[in-house]
């Protein structure tokens, strides 16, 4: 998915790359107890923005939606739907040209609005999506999506959307149990641990968000019962992560014929949770992950039922599925995002595929979908043998990589095919492979392509295990 997220992209997680590079190095490199200050404090200043008052009446609002049936969650999203359009061609240009002529200002405006074009991420890159500067009042937050490709878009979101998103997200923990007070242990793919450590903690503390977050990068055979261990001393009863993260994590424990008692509540998001991870996941822990599908760019969110189904969260945004030709039942994922206005985005695509599901009789009125596609992954192989995954953080705000593919050869080292924008120079160069060496001690080099190759659905695979 477009995949990722606040994000990612997706997940609660300490958005360290919000900072700039050379203040990410420092901080890999000051003392523990100031990487928990530093945690701590990003930590505070993402609760008052994400949690304030806002945000419970946002809460409320949605949860009573879970009422409504199919047809009022239907009337509800079109009449969200004819408003963002309107915005949009109130307040910009590049849309009032875009839908020039179709007609969106009549009755039938419906009828007109399933014909305008789809709008891709290669065609935003460089657009400005609102006439004007942007109102104190939105309270902008730059917020940067990376993508499975590599392709990285950075825009504007405020602080309603934001809110929304993550009402949205609490609405489906809260309905599997979840309170907010719940403390939570992240298991993503930020590196909040320098690779230069080599004993425990590999863990850092966000009080304000009830957060741990553990490292991925230094999960292996030999630390895995440091992390238990911890998991075990605060008493964590929810664990939250990227599937590929926890599946390892699992293996790690199962391999060691540990099954682990008090884990009540798995979540998963930002990657699609494959079937062989969601049986190791509940093999190692006892309980099934319960998981969400959602990309930065906030114009689809699918949520999982206490019946393990995917509904739509039909008033998060207006979602159209969108038949795939030559792929008979798949349909791609598009949607009209409904509280970003610094950032309207009308019938964007996300790349994401989709099969309709049946219905599903949990009461919940959302469309159903299943298999969702389109965040698998996979990872690379450490000298260690740990297996990393997710490494689309390596390029995220890396906006003038138009594509990027992670080659492993048989002696482990790595090959990154780039495909440059044409404003890309040395100082991306060297962002980069300071982002690569930070999580990966293996030898790097970079290949500039022209083009990637595609598969026959014109998607990239973003790691490939060559032999040579
Ligand atoms: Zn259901």
């Amino acid at each position: 998915m477009a995949h990722l997220n606040l994000t990612q992209v997706g997940t609660p997680i300490l958005n360290l790359s919000n900072m700039t590079s050379k203040l990410e190095i420092f901080y890999q490199k000051t003392p523990l107890w100031m990487q928990n200050l530093a945690a701590n404090v990003k930590g505070r200043l993402v609760a008052c923005r994400r949690y304030s008052r806002d945000f419970y009446v946002a809460l409320k609002e949605l949860q009573s939606h879970e009422s409504l049936t199919a047809f009022e969650l239907e009337q509800l999203s079109i009449s969200r739907l004819k408003s963002a359009l309107a915005f949009a061609l109130a307040n910009s240009d590049f849309y009032r040209q875009r839908f020039h002529g179709f007609g969106l200002q009549h009755e039938d405006w419906f009828e007109q609005f399933v014909n305008l074009p789809l709008l891709d991420k290669m065609q935003i890159r460089e657009a400005s999506l609102i006439d004007g500067p942007l109102p104190g009042e939105w309270k902008v937050a730059t917020t940067h999506t990376s993508g499975t490709t590599g392709q990285g878009l950075v825009f504007p979101c405020t602080q309603k959307q934001e809110q929304y998103t993550w009402a949205t997200w609490w609405r489906y923990r809260i309905r599997h149990g979840l309170s907010l007070n719940e403390r939570c242990a992240v298991f993503g793919g930020r590196s909040v641990v320098p690779l230069s450590q080599h004993k425990p903690p590999y863990w850092r503390y966000s009080n304000a968000t009830h957060q741990v977050f553990y490292s991925m990068y230094h999960l292996n055979c030999e630390t895995v019962i440091d992390y238990l261990e911890h998991l075990q001393r605060e008493k964590i009863r929810w664990i939250h992560g990227y599937p590929s993260v926890l599946a390892i994590l699992a293996g790690l424990l199962l391999d060691k014929g540990i099954k682990v008692s008090g884990v009540q509540w798995i979540t998963t998001g930002a990657e699609s949770l494959l079937e062989h991870q969601n049986d190791i996941i509940s093999k190692a822990f006892g309980t099934f992950p319960i998981d969400h599908y959602g990309q930065a760019e906030g114009v689809a969110n699918i949520s999982m039922c206490k019946n393990r189904r995917y509904h739509i969260d039909e008033d998060y945004s207006f979602v159209e599925l969108v038949p795939v030709m030559g792929r008979a039942g798949i349909f791609e994922i598009v949607g009209t995002n409904f509280y970003n206005n610094a950032y309207p985005l009308i019938r964007y695509r996300t790349g994401d595929l989709v099969k309709v599901g049946p219905p599903c009789d949990c009461g919940l009125a959302g469309r159903v979908v299943e298999d969702i596609d389109g965040r698998k992954e996979e990872g690379i192989r450490l000298s260690n043998g740990t297996i990393l995954s997710r490494l689309d953080h390596i390029f995220k705000d890396m906006t003038r990589v138009l594509e990027a593919q992670i080659i492993q050869r048989s002696d482990l080292s790595i090959q990154l095919r780039i495909v440059k924008a044409n404003d890309y120079t040395s100082e991306d160069e060297y962002k980069l492979l300071s982002e690569v060496k930070m999580r990966i001690h293996l030898p790097v080099h970079i290949k500039y392509v022209a083009k990637l190759p595609r598969s026959s659905t014109g998607k990239l695979r973003f790691v490939i295990h060559e032999e040579f």
